[in-house]
């Protein structure tokens, strides 16, 4: 039996189950320097792999199956986390998306779950969208297996997940909020899953999905193996895997704040029709060939991506105030190049993983420094060079 995830689309209109509280108010003002930073990307090539995949000792199949994807050498996160997985440690990955940490992590669980096939893994995302991809590449690395996946997030029907945790996925891929309706409902148990993973923390913790993820872990055996990934730590974070982890092993691959693959930049303006002329300018370059936009609120992103349209653009929106089946419309025409503009807000873009972004453009700013690092590790992704602008208000006339 190929691997088979257990998901139907649905146009569901049910908000996020455990949708994140945001406030505008706490915005944090970040100096416009910080937006301004040239790429230097020989710093990012020149990692040497230790191990090749042919090393790693993990079934023939997956050996297969990454080469398949067209995998040559494991990038930095995987050739430091994957043995350890291997292995059996408790895992601590600080990597950005981008990096390859689906695969660090995937590779051993998979390779796990061929071996003990009755027992399961969960892997928690922050979003619907990371969770996607992730099941996603699962998905590939596992074809030919035997193993199968639940894909169990929000906007889709519970009955066809519930039927797919019945039928005993090997693989649970979820949002927290979902991943709790289950729990709640008695239709999902973790007392089987034996390995965990915990992917972008930081953007869980932001999202304020902090007790739903305690309460999850709460409900695992206590003999397990646990991965945590994020891009950043922080006291919450740390506390959050002391409590929940064995004597984990903690695997850097972040050479700064932000990716060495992004030349990063500002664009100043000073009145509102003035940024949407500068955007309209910019988009008709022809260096600048797939954009995503960030807006601060759904209703921004909606009138920007429209606006865009209007003006003759290829453009869609991207955010939480459409039903799961437009979001994945949207996506999927960007990623197939169908459009080459997509105008998005933090939630809904988090973890997109779209190769060929040359240009994140923060049309408005981010929220926090962390979002920003978020929304430009978007473009430069897989060694590409990529460009982030950041649109920065100035005022001609200054009051002393
Ligand atoms: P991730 O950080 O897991 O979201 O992966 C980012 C992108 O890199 C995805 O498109 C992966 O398919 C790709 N990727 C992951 N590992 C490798 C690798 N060893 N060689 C080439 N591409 C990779």
């Amino acid at each position: 039996m190929p691997y088979v995830s257990h998901r139907r689309p649905s146009a569901g209109r049910r908000p996020a189950a455990g949708a994140p509280r945001r406030s505008r108010s706490n915005k944090q003002a970040i100096a416009p320097g910080r937006y301004v930073k040239a790429a230097n990307p020989a710093q990012t090539g020149d990692y040497t792999a230790k191990n090749d995949f042919a090393d790693f000792a993990i079934h023939p199949l997956f050996k297969n199956n990454i080469a398949g994807k067209g995998y040559k050498m494991p990038s930095e996160i995987q050739d430091k986390a994957i043995a350890l997985g291997l292995s059996g440690r408790d895992v601590v990955g600080v990597a950005n998306t981008g990096t390859g940490k689906t695969a660090a992590f995937a590779i051993p669980i998979l390779n796990k779950l061929v071996h003990e096939r009755d027992s399961q893994a969960l892997i928690i995302a922050p979003t619907r969208e990371l969770a996607l991809q992730i099941e996603g590449q699962c998905k590939l690395l596992a074809q030919h297996s035997g193993l199968s996946g639940a894909l169990i997030i929000g906007g889709l029907p519970m009955g066809s997940q519930v039927n797919a945790l019945k039928n005993g996925a090997n693989i649970i891929i979820g949002t927290p909020g979902r991943l709790k309706d289950h729990v709640k409902q008695g239709t999902l148990k973790l007392n089987n899953c034996r390995m965990v993973v915990l992917d972008e923390v930081d953007r869980m913790l932001d999202m304020g999905f902090i007790n739903d993820v305690r309460h999850l872990l709460e409900l695992l055996p206590a003999e397990r193996q646990s991965f945590f990934f994020s891009a950043t730590l922080g006291p919450e974070i740390d506390m959050l895997i002391q409590s929940f982890s064995k004597d984990p092993v903690t695997v850097n691959v972040k050479a700064g704040e932000t990716s060495d693959n992004v030349h990063q930049d500002v664009i100043a303006y000073e009145t509102k029709p003035q940024r949407l002329d500068l955007l309209h300018d910019l988009l008709l370059r022809s260096d600048v060939r797939k954009t995503l936009i960030f807006c601060e609120m759904k209703c921004g992103a909606e009138r920007l991506a429209k606006e865009l349209v209007a003006r003759g653009f290829n453009a869609d929106a991207l955010h939480g105030g459409k039903t799961q089946n437009r979001r994945r419309r949207a996506l999927d025409s960007f990623r197939d190049s169908s459009i080459n503009i997509l105008v998005a807000t933090d939630v809904a873009a988090r973890g997109i993983d779209v190769i060929d972004i040359t240009h994140v453009i923060n049309f408005d700013e981010p929220h926090s420094y962390n979002d920003y690092i978020h929304r430009i590790g978007r473009a430069g992704r897989a060694g590409r060079i990529g460009h982030a602008l950041t649109f920065v208000q100035t005022k001609a006339a200054v009051r002393f």
